[in-house]
């Protein structure tokens, strides 16, 4: 195991967050760069995660972003040793409303000027291109993007530690932080159970943990745990790891092929939170399975694949994603505790999102910063007496509020 030491920066949580702001940091020139991870890396929220990237966005400069993660992960292999395990399966947006098929006729719009691939195909050809897809009585229409896919959320991490490790970055596992140390009004080290040590910069990627971490030093962020869940079924007739990606806004479902079955997962209409007060840096976010929730999950992708209700679950993945009360990352340094910065707040887009958010979280260090990284500030909640119960209200709403609700008869 790596020792812990004395580092210029260190990063704690080696998720899908901890690893990326750690490869783009040493990307940007850090060099003295430990990543701190308490149990084993990846093995946390993004373990868990199903791994969709999906490229088509409402506006221009985040279709491009998403084309650009789209394009590194299937280069992972060639640029940094380690294959993300993408898969380009394509992906299909269902609609199953006027409302929906009029957002994707413009997400179409916006695709074409991005220059991204993407088709608007009948229920017919839907189903041509997903024959797990077995009743498309209520399909309107579908945004077809050939170029979607999905990535294995550890395999991503195991390449941001590749080319990380390259830059001289050193990772140590099973290693906790438990306190934050602030002397002269600045984060100067850490308390881990293997010691204290000495460091300039802490980066918190502590994903669920990140506002406890934070707390330590009397930083309040509101950071939720919100419960998130996906089981996969036995096998299902038509679906198979190639099949497309699957996302229906209207009975809020996600899916995509695994194996010989199908991966449905979703967002549930009263989301289950924790009280982020309650959270502490050695708390353990027990495994959760609420089959009320998945059974909501099979009965909205019954619409499509009526089989997926007699398939059999297989397995069942659940976590809690952190989530902010206005749905935006939390990316930069705290202006009022010099040494602290946090790359966290993944609001459950922190596997397709991780590029950017290192990306951003350099930027956020480096005194230039756009518009669009400043509104990731975590000074935007400090310092504020937060209504906690609010904040966890707010915060669970973003999740309920995933894909857009919109009735089937929209
Ligand atoms: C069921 C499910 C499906 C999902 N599907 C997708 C998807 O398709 N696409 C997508 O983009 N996202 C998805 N997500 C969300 C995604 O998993 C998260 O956004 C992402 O994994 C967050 O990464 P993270 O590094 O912030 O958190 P984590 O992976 O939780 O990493 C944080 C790490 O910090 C460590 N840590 C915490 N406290 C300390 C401490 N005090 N000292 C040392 N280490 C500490 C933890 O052990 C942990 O390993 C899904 C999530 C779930 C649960």
């Amino acid at each position: 195991m790596a020792t812990v030491r004395d580092s210029a920066v260190t990063v704690v949580g080696g998720g899908a967050l901890g690893a990326a702001a750690a490869y783009a940091l040493a990307a940007a020139g850090y060099r003295d760069v430990q990543v701190l991870e308490a149990g084993d890396l990846a093995a946390a929220t993004t373990g868990q995660a199903a791994g969709l990237v999906g490229q088509p966005r409402s506006t221009v400069a985040a279709t491009r972003a998403s084309m650009e993660a789209a394009a590194f992960y299937r280069a992972m292999e060639s640029d940094l040793g380690r294959s993300s395990d993408w898969r380009t399966t394509g992906s299909l947006r269902i609609a199953l409303s006027e409302t929906t098929a009029a957002e994707y006729r413009a997400m179409a719009d916006v695709a074409e000027e991005a220059g991204l691939e993407v088709e608007i195909v009948d229920a017919k050809r839907a189903q041509e291109l997903c024959p797990g897809l077995e009743d498309v009585a209520d399909v309107r229409l579908a945004l077809w993007c050939p170029t979607d896919g999905y990535v294995q959320p550890n395999s991503v991490v195991d390449g941001y530690i590749a080319g990380a490790q390259r830059a001289g970055v050193t990772f140590v596992p099973h290693t906790r932080v438990l306190d934050l140390v602030v002397a002269g009004g600045r984060v100067t080290g850490l308390v881990t159970d293997r010691g204290p040590i000495a460091t300039e910069l802490v980066i918190d990627a502590a994903g669920p943990w990140a506002g406890a971490l934070a707390r330590t030093a009397g930083i309040d962020l509101p950071i939720v745990p919100v419960l998130v869940q996906y089981f996969v079924t036995a096998q299902t007739e038509g679906w198979t790891s190639a099949s497309p990606c699957i996302r229906i806004p209207e009975v809020q479902v996600y899916a995509r092929g695994e194996g010989s079955g199908v991966l449905v997962g979703g967002f549930e209409s009263s989301g289950t939170s924790i009280d982020p007060r309650a959270v502490h840096v050695d708390a353990t976010l027990a495994r959760h399975e609420d089959w009320e929730v998945l059974g909501e999950f099979a009965e909205g992708m019954a619409r499509v694949t009526p089989s997926v209700a007699g398939s059999g679950v297989r397995a069942v993945f659940t976590g809690w994603p952190g989530f902010t009360p206005d749905g935006r990352f939390l990316i930069g340094p705290v202006s009022a505790l010099p040494g602290l910065a946090m790359a966290a707040g993944c609001n459950a887009h922190g596997v397709q999102g991780s590029l950017h958010l290192g990306r951003h979280l350099v930027e956020s260090l480096s005194g230039d910063v756009s518009p669009e990284v400043a509104a990731m500030s975590p000074d935007r909640f400090v310092p504020r007496g937060w209504d906690w119960d609010d904040a966890r209200r707010q915060a669970q709403s973003v999740c309920e509020n995933y894909y857009p609700r919109v009735p089937s008869n929209a």
